[in-house]
């Protein structure tokens, strides 16, 4: 990229102070004060890297961006000297270059091992991802995956930048062919990758420390695979080892039992279910009996029931006796959900009557000839929609 800044960070990813005269500042009206300098360390957003954080004279830079081929440094209040000590947060780069020479080793490894091209990749807060065109990853694919990577940070092998002039890009081991004009920057990892690339990266693969992988998900077209180096990587074992330890106080076991113990309570936790549900069978059963008056018609109203529990109520009134016509519902304020059935001798079609049945709750409904269910709302009393129900039930027992 032509810029008239100089671009310190491409020489050396590790310096963290810098001198620099001012070239421009204003105040841009959506984004506060923003300077531009003869030369920076700052690394500004771009190719999937985030920006640099750090200060210009003790002034916090929050932000760093590329805007027509100049670097903005956007600063918390403006600057009165010309000339600036800058200062990089290390912390927060030494971060950055982690997880972006890990995505390096990544992409090389699925392109150099799997043949699998990487899409586009991502330098979140929290993890890494790379997104490739390739159908899902096995977890065997992925722990062969972890474990090279691991296997080249211990080589520590040397990282090296190198400004390469077209004509001599063929010493190096590329990829993908570089279509752009003009010198080309190349990150080497010694004995497997040379990539094009204008990001800061760490000098050895010795200090990534550790890579991990944290799964992979699908996305449009392929795969998106997540992952943690260095010290996100460690700070991850550290959370998760924690995490396990607070599983197993909570369970009261060891680490080494707590897979064993929810698996136990899995299968305990299935049988209580069946239990419960047997249970509430036996209660429906004896509140059936209860219900059943001699006289063939059951109307009854309750308040706050599941209308699930009172069609199996019902279904076992008109199973028991199959002349049996019976009506429930339930009442949730002036909510009414109701069902009418009746059993399988009883010559009434529920469908001649939805119409008067439903309307006593000015609802609506539908079901079957044997059958109806619907909802509506009444201000009555639950005793007064029970003898409304009774009546529509009768008068069409005088027809049949
Ligand atoms: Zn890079």
């Amino acid at each position: 990229m032509d810029t008239m800044t100089e671009l310190l960070y491409l020489k050396d990813s590790y310096q963290t102070e810098f001198l620099a005269t001012i070239t421009d500042q204003w105040l841009d009206p959506k984004k506060g004060y923003v300077v531009t300098l003869d030369r920076t360390a700052f690394y500004p957003t771009g190719g999937g890297q985030p920006h640099d954080i750090g200060t210009l004279n003790g002034v916090p830079v929050h932000s760093v961006e590329w805007v027509d081929d100049q670097v903005h440094h956007y600063v918390d209040s403006p600057i009165k000297e010309n000339v600036v000590q800058g200062m990089i947060d290390w912390e927060h780069r030494f971060d950055l270059m982690q997880q972006h020479t890990g995505q390096h080793v990544m992409a090389a490894i699925l392109k150099r091992m799997y043949d699998i091209d990487m899409e586009g990749f991502d330098i979140g807060d929290v993890t890494v991802t790379i997104d490739l065109k390739t159908k899902p990853l096995s977890n065997d694919q992925l722990f062969k995956i972890e474990q090279l990577a691991n296997t080249i940070i211990l080589k520590n092998e040397p990282i090296r930048a190198t400004i390469v002039q077209p004509n001599a890009l063929e010493a190096f081991d590329l990829v993908h062919d570089i279509t752009r004009e003009g010198d080309v920057r190349i990150v080497s990892i010694e004995s497997f990758d040379d990539t094009p690339c204008g990001g800061t990266h760490l000098s050895s693969t010795g200090e990534l420390q550790v890579i991990k992988l944290l799964g992979t998900e699908r996305i449009s077209g392929g795969a998106r695979l997540s992952f943690v180096c260095g010290r996100r990587a460690v700070s991850h074992y550290a959370l998760q080892h924690a995490r396990i330890e607070n599983f197993a106080r909570l369970l009261e076991t060891s680490d080494e039992r707590i897979e064993g113990k929810l698996h136990r309570w899995k299968k305990e936790r299935v049988e209580r279910e069946k239990e419960i549900e047997q249970l509430k069978e036996q209660l429906l059963t004896y509140e059936a009996t209860e219900l059943w008056d001699g006289s063939g018609t059951v109307v009854r109203g309750f308040t706050e029931r599941s209308i699930h529990e009172l069609k199996a109520l019902a279904t076992i009134l008109t199973k028991t006796h199959p002349h049996a016509l019976v009506s429930l519902f339930t009442m949730n304020g002036s909510n009414v959900q109701l069902l009418a059935t009746r059993g399988a001798d009883h010559p009434l079609n529920l469908r001649d009557i939805a119409s008067d049945f439903f309307g006593v709750c000015n609802g609506r409904g539908g079901g079957s000839p044997t059958f109806i269910q619907g909802a509506g709302t009444s201000e009555e009393t639950i005793e007064t929609l029970e003898r409304n129900i009774a009546s529509v039930l009768s008068s069409q027992r005088v027809l049949v």
